[in-house]
């Protein structure tokens, strides 16, 4: 195989844990460029080396760290590892991402990606120097959190440099949306990849590098770095996030009676600034922090002297915790939430599904579905009660009482409560809703459909970003895609698909190529034109914004075959009952989803996407156009499922 020069290293690293055998994959240069990007190399890796229909929890899982070519190099906002694996929330094709600085040093390490098979007799830990890979004896630190336990290993290991992704109790308890943390506040949350660690008694991945980032023009990385470095305050979003991080867009969704509250029933919360950004920054902040040369730093990290006693090593909550933790639950104590956002990076939990299904809970409470004897000692789960939100995030991480429950995803324990609750579950495939209300971002309810993930917000950029209330830049940095209007924020109209249509396949691009989606264009400061000249800086091709999207869209398309190899079918794309009612208050009540409207710009998307509208399975045509003919060559049998599917006529959302 022909060496890969610049931006890869040309080395995948295959860790069997059963037999503790290593070994080293190398591909050439077509399949380096056809498969860019983490996200696209580890949907080639679950499509074609992993059996269908294996357990999520079992030897079999492949667990994947994935990074980009670019990651590495030295720019803003491009250092993103990808965790990729079967999920055991959803049973679909699984995957979560993290900044901070594990990525790079996998990079300087030598490596592409790792991909983690089998299961370990006993805990053990992966550490990796460069060449040097080894199977550790992590007995000592299991049952530890991930503060305790990246402490241990820096410390038996000698090094404070070595950066660490490790779980917590949560992952080595399978609870179901147990996250991968690194360095406690860098959170790989969604779709139970802590779990797939946790079944495979692996504690942590350790990782330390010697080699220099190898990009083919670094003189043109350094030239972006440093516009960067200047310019991005000038951007509005940038500038937003450098100075209330996420949760600086709180006060702003309430005023447009969109931020989830009471278990998604409602879109204005009363106290919803005493857990805005603005409140956070004049209160509880300590000081921003960032990822791997990033100068936006809009991380948070809070700290309290309070009766919540919040521990500054672990971050502070971002606006998706501030909502599913407080507003979702009507918990206004800012000190409370960043109590819960502790211990989901203590314990290793997603804080969305974590407060999603503390929510869910607290509704089943009030409608008698769950008794105060059910409660496992709680006083009560009356909405707004801070203590018993904390408790039970601990519960969830613990898998005790109550929290053993939850800790299985809405879904499950819905059905096993019964009696209806089943409404109370926001979800999607079985991954709880994220804190966006798609009664009022239309594409954004199309995307909580359709992505192969479940319910996930970063798959599109969100809809306000374009309405009438949008900032000019926003707008005007889309146009390069082909979008040049501005259009109303809840709309699910032809204009709208066609928008979400590009939007999708250039999150799914940037995704995949590593790119912290607060970097770039349309709403943040790079433009398409700077990441093309990154991506050709850093790998000595002549690539183009056209190939990029064709690689999002290359993506998008593997992950729904997988979705469709593991049994899912086009009622899998769906949306919760409750948004198809309307919200009891705030500026958007009584406007809820038109179900036909709905199931129409499904099937309009389908047929755009080249997708059989009726089945939602990709048509021959369009995987050839993609080059993904190896799959073309499996596809006779799932159109024989979709057309069996559509002839029972059992397609209902
Ligand atoms: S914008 Fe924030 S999340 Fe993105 S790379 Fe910078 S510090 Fe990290």
């Amino acid at each position: 195989v022909e060496v890969i020069s610049y931006g890869y290293t040309g080395k995948i690293l295959h860790v069997d844990l059963t037999t503790g055998k290593t070994s080293v994959d190398q591909h050439d240069e077509v399949w380096y460029r056809t498969y860019m990007g983490g996200g696209c190399m580890s949907a080639w890796y679950l499509l074609n080396n992993m059996p269908a229909g294996i357990d999520p929890l079992g030897p079999e899982n492949m667990l994947i760290f994935s990074i980009a070519p670019i990651v590495g190099a030295p720019v803003p906002t491009i250092s993103r590892t990808i965790i990729s694996a079967k999920s055991p929330l959803t049973n679909a094709f699984g995957e979560t991402q993290m900044g901070g600085f594990f990525g790079p040093e996998l990079k300087f390490a030598g490596w592409d990606a790792v991909i983690i098979t089998g299961k370990a007799e006993n805990p053990v830990y992966l550490w990796i120097q460069d060449d040097k890979v080894e199977l550790r004896d992590a007995r000592a630190i299991w049952g530890k959190d991930t503060l305790e336990s990246q402490t241990a290993i820096l410390d038996e290991l000698g090094d404070k440099r070595i950066r660490v992704a490790n779980i917590g109790p949560a992952g080595e308890k399978l609870v179901r949306f147990a996250a991968v943390l690194h360095n406690m506040k860098h959170a790989c949350g969604r779709t139970g990849m802590g779990a797939v660690m946790g079944s495979k008694n692996l504690k942590a991945v350790a990782v330390r590098g010697s080699n220099k980032y190898e990009s083919y023009d670094p003189d043109t990385l350094r030239d972006r770095a440093s516009w960067f470095n200047k310019n991005y305050m000038s951007n509005v979003a940038n500038k937003e996030l450098n100075v209330y991080g996420t949760a600086g867009i709180v006060n702003g969704m309430n005023e447009r009676g969109m931020l989830p509250t009471r278990n998604f029933r409602k879109g204005f919360f009363e106290d919803a600034e005493k857990v805005s950004g603005e409140t956070m920054t004049e209160t509880l902040l300590t000081k921003g922090e960032g990822c791997y040369v990033c100068p936006v730093r809009c991380k948070r990290v809070v700290e309290t002297n309070d009766q919540w006693r919040v521990n500054p090593v672990f971050g502070g909550p971002e606006y998706e915790t501030i909502g599913a933790l407080g507003t979702n639950c009507e918990v206004s104590d800012l000190a409370a939430v960043s109590k819960g956002n502790e211990i989901c990076n203590r314990l290793g939990l997603d804080t969305i599904s974590t407060g999603m299904a503390i929510s869910f809970a607290m509704e089943c409470y009030e409608n008698n579905l769950l008794s105060k004897d059910e409660l496992s000692g709680l006083d009560d789960l009356n909405w707004g009660n801070s203590v018993s939100m904390v408790k039970l995030t601990e519960m969830i991480g613990n898998r005790q009482g109550l929290g053993d429950l939850l800790a299985e995803g809405t879904k499950r324990a819905a059905a096993k409560i019964g009696k209806g609750a089943e409404k109370f579950a926001l979800e999607v495939k079985g991954q709880e809703i994220p804190l966006h209300e798609p009664r009022v971002k239309g594409m954004l309810g199309i995307t909580y459909a359709v992505s192969e993930l479940g319910a996930e917000h970063t798959r599109v950029e969100h809809d306000a970003d374009f309405d009438e209330f949008a900032p000019q830049i926003f707008v005007d940095q889309a146009k390069v895609l082909g979008l040049l209007e501005r259009l109303p924020c809840e709309t699910i109209d032809e204009p709208k698909i066609r928008m979400y249509y590009y939007l999708q396949h250039h999150f799914s691009m940037l995704d995949s190529l590593g790119c912290c989606l607060f970097g770039f264009a349309p709403v943040r400061a790079y433009t398409m034109t700077d990441l093309v000249t990154i991506v050709n800086a850093a790998t000595g091709w002549e690539s183009s914004l056209w190939e990029l999207m064709k690689l999002g869209e290359r993506r998008w398309n593997m992950t729904r075959l997988f979705n469709i190899r593991e049994g899912f079918n086009v009622s899998d794309d769906r949306l919760p009952d409750r948004y198809f009612t309307g919200l009891e208050n705030g500026a958007m009540a009584d406007r809820p989803i038109d179900r036909t409207e709905f199931n129409d710009a499904l099937r309009l998307y389908y047929d755009m996407a080249n997708w059989d509208p009726d089945t939602a399975v990709p048509r021959r045509a369009k995987l050839v156009e993609l080059d993904l003919m190896w799959a073309a060559d499996k596809l006779p049998d799932w159109l024989e499922q979709g057309k069996k599917l559509r002839a029972d006529g059992n397609i209902e959302r």
